[in-house]
């Protein structure tokens, strides 16, 4: 089928509301905007502007995301399903203007497009409007497709941010409706799927010089805490062969770490936080509780590379005669994305003369939710040094147009699997 065009009005549009989005925002350097607050209904306001413009039907759910309905082609009958196609308006504090919004702003720039072009398709596309997918004020994260998937359970309603409100108080107040957080669900039986561009919060496709890249997962990622304990002593006093020193061998086990996770694949491993006890000028350091936070595309990848960690770990334990011990504190689950989601996403990008480039995920997305009601497919889009959820976080209009040439070819192209 001709491919439906992309405007010079909405290619203009999609440029410009990133920055008019990007207005909203708590006050500081970058984009702070964090769910069911003023900030939070203001985007609600001018992103349902644009979705109303465009032509499409709009509503604010229960959990305060806002969905924009592009109506299937009366023709396809009463019964048509609905593609859900967005992402997140929520940010991390002092964040990037893309992440999440770009997502959302290219799929009304999708509608425009079909909407100058006169086209509606055998579905409904549902542009989703996520209303947290951070988790930046609760601490808990993907609450809006968290809701939309019906996963959501109603005990984070009573989970308080830093500030001691309660989320359902937070959530009445912002005018949504906790107690009725049930209706946001979709059934997947009307559901066909979720496609999601987001910008790729890292450095591979600019690397490679590739505009858009292939989601193949979303990485399985734990977080252990490991205790070192040595015998604290006088700086001055303890020769140094004599030592027992849980610095020098916590430093040893991090390099340990950082050695297994370079000779794997697609494996990530990262130690952030340090803590030294007793942390004194002239003390041999006593103890030592160190963080390891590690990604892997999948499960059996992840617990192999566990595996290997404890057992460098512990053989540098034993040289240094020093005790190690350690435990999961966190866990998220990964996921894949749907095999015929990811075919139609790589044919279309091959119509626009571009190789598929696959990538997986180490960061969470939106699609962890909405994988439990459909078949789920993720486009990144090339990001400038790899660097997000910062002020400097920038992706090139020519990117996101190319983007968004991706998905209305996927949408044109995408063919219900059967018609109720
Ligand atoms: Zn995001």
């Amino acid at each position: 089928m001709r491919p439906v065009e992309l405007s010079e009005r909405v290619i203009r549009a999609l440029v410009g509301r990133h920055e008019e989005l990007a207005r909203i925002s708590e006050p500081g350097p970058g984009v702070t905007r964090l769910f069911a607050t003023s900030e939070h209904l203001q985007a609600i306001e001018l992103l349902r502007d644009w979705m109303q413009t465009a032509g499409m039907t709009t509503r604010v759910d229960a959990a305060g995301n806002l969905v924009g309905r592009w109506a299937a082609d009366p023709a396809a009958g009463g019964n048509a399903k609905a593609i859900l196609i967005g992402s997140h308006h929520d940010t991390v504090r002092q964040g990037g203007r893309y992440d999440g919004a770009m997502g959302v702003l290219l799929a009304i720039a999708c509608v425009e497009a079909l909407a100058a072009a006169g086209r509606r398709l055998d579905f409904h596309v549902d542009v989703v409007c996520f209303s947290d997918e951070e988790g930046t004020r609760y601490g808990t994260s993907l609450i809006g497709s968290r809701a939309i998937a019906g996963v959501l359970e109603e005990a984070v309603l009573d989970w308080k941010d830093a500030g001691g409100v309660r989320m359902r108080d937070a959530m009445s107040r912002a005018g949504f409706a906790p107690e009725r957080l049930a209706t946001c669900a979709y059934r997947p039986a009307e559901t066909l799927g979720y496609v999601e561009a987001h910008i790729e919060q890292g450095p591979v496709l600019e690397q490679e010089n590739l505009p858009v890249g292939l989601v193949t997962g979303i990485a399985v990622g734990s977080r252990y805490r490991f205790t070192v304990e040595g015998v604290p002593g006088h700086a001055g006093t303890v020769p140094m062969a004599q030592r027992r020193d849980a610095l020098t061998a916590a430093a040893a086990m991090v390099l340990a770490c950082e050695h297994v996770a370079r000779e794997r694949a697609e494996v990530v491993a990262t130690v952030g936080r340090l803590e030294v006890s007793p942390g004194a000028t002239n003390v041999i350091p006593g103890a030592v509780t160190f963080t390891l936070d590690l990604r892997a595309p999948d499960e059996p990848r992840q617990s192999a590379a566990l595996e290997a960690m404890v057992i460098a770990v512990e053989r540098v334990a034993r040289e240094r005669m020093v005790a190690v011990r350690h435990e999961a504190y966190y866990r998220a689950d990964g996921c894949e994305m749907d095999t015929a989601m990811r075919a139609a996403l790589a044919r279309a990008i091959e119509a626009e003369g571009l190789p598929v480039r696959e990538l997986f995920s180490g960061a969470g997305h939106d699609a962890l939710a909405l994988r439990h009601i459909a078949p789920v497919g993720m486009l990144f889009v090339r990001c400038r040094d790899g660097i997000s959820h910062h002020p400097d976080e920038h992706a090139e209009p020519a990117d996101m147009v190319t983007a968004a040439r991706v998905l209305l070819r996927f949408l044109a192209d995408f063919a219900p699997p059967t018609r109720a």
